[in-house]
């Protein structure tokens, strides 16, 4: 497969009727296509995949998750997004190979921080060797495997945030208020829950939906430890919410998996968003989480609702969860 191939079945997605939308953008400028499913009202959530550049089985995941739940009558109360390729440089340098970096100066830089071989088959980071799923702001360099120098995997980057990617994805979750993510990556068969320094009754809930989503995917249910910086880390940390990173394809299969693999990944997984979606709302109920009623979809598309409003009302929702709990101990 080719970066363009994999490009054009997120495009083809229109012509089945699913609007796509920019996410936000790469650091070369390319676009991180994204689009919904189901209800603009109620409850959302958000699953993100590609973020690694050789891990765009994931991606083809999410595509045949959506396409499959674009129109479905089992998406209620509220709605997903899915962001197809958080990392889309690093899948074409993946796909296309080391010659598809039209710059010089930076194929040469690459080609140094990967031991000198022109075999990109197994790269991981962005154009500029930052480890996307370490450079969020969550507890950020303090993961067991973080490096601090440029690298084909497992550079933090220089400062936290520093990546356009990582920022798109950031922006996008605030104006998108989900009250669940799920990240996907390649591989082992796992489901990772839980951030270090999380609070006891935050671990518990998280937990218990992971149990359910363990349930439906036959992937056991491990507590994070040791790693820092992640997407999910970054939205159990800051929105406090419910995050999970999924990890598809069995431990035995090289780097890329390979299409051939998706029809077993997607039948363990295709449930997913909607287990997904129903504990989120079953959370949102429990910590009385509502959002606004969307009066104009079109500007809701464009702009999301206000971020700070999101924040706002995912705090004091948790605040009153926390108040009510400890007057019902006293
Ligand atoms: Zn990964």
């Amino acid at each position: 497969m080719t970066y363009q191939e994999l490009i054009n079945r997120i495009v083809q997605l229109q012509e089945e009727g699913l609007e796509l939308f920019n996410a936000g953008k790469s650091m070369l400028g390319k676009n991180i296509l994204a689009t919904h499913v189901g209800d603009y009202n109620g409850t959302q959530i958000l699953l993100q995949a590609g973020i690694h550049a050789r891990e765009y089985i994931t991606t083809l995941l999410l595509i045949e998750m959506a396409r499959n739940l674009h129109n479905n009558d089992l998406v209620k109360n509220g709605g997903i997004y899915f962001v197809f390729l958080t990392n889309p440089d690093g899948a074409e340098i993946v796909l296309d190979g080391i010659d598809s970096v039209g710059c010089e100066i930076t194929r040469n830089y690459l080609i140094m921080a990967n031991n000198s071989s022109t075999d990109f088959s197994q790269y991981k980071a962005n154009i500029n060797l930052v480890d996307l799923n370490t450079n969020f702001d969550a507890d950020w360099g303090g993961g067991a495997q973080n490096v601090f120098c440029p690298a084909t995997e497992d550079f933090v980057g220089f400062y936290p945030n520093s990546e356009r990617e990582v920022q798109s994805l950031i922006n996008f979750t605030l104006r998108t208020r989900p009250l669940l993510t799920i990240s996907y990556h390649s591989k082992g068969n796992v489901i990772y829950y839980g951030f270090e320094g999380e609070s006891e009754e935050n671990i518990a809930r998280d937990q218990s939906i992971g149990e359910a989503l363990s349930e439906v995917t036959g992937y056991p249910l491990i507590f994070t430890e040791n790693s820092t910086g992640g997407y999910k880390d970054w939205c159990i940390n800051t929105l406090k919410i419910p995050a999970y990173t999924i990890e598809v394809g069995d431990e035995s299969l090289p780097h890329p998996i390979g299409e051939e693999n998706l029809p077993e990944i997607y039948l363990r997984n295709k449930d997913v968003p909607l287990i997904a979606l129903e504990k989120a709302n079953e959370y949102a109920k429990e910590i009385d989480f509502t959002l606004p009623i969307v009066q104009n979809k079109s500007e809701e598309k464009k702009n999301g609702l206000h971020e700070n409003n999101y924040l706002a009302r995912l705090q004091s929702a948790l605040e009153r969860r926390s108040t009510n709990r400890r007057n019902n101990r006293s």
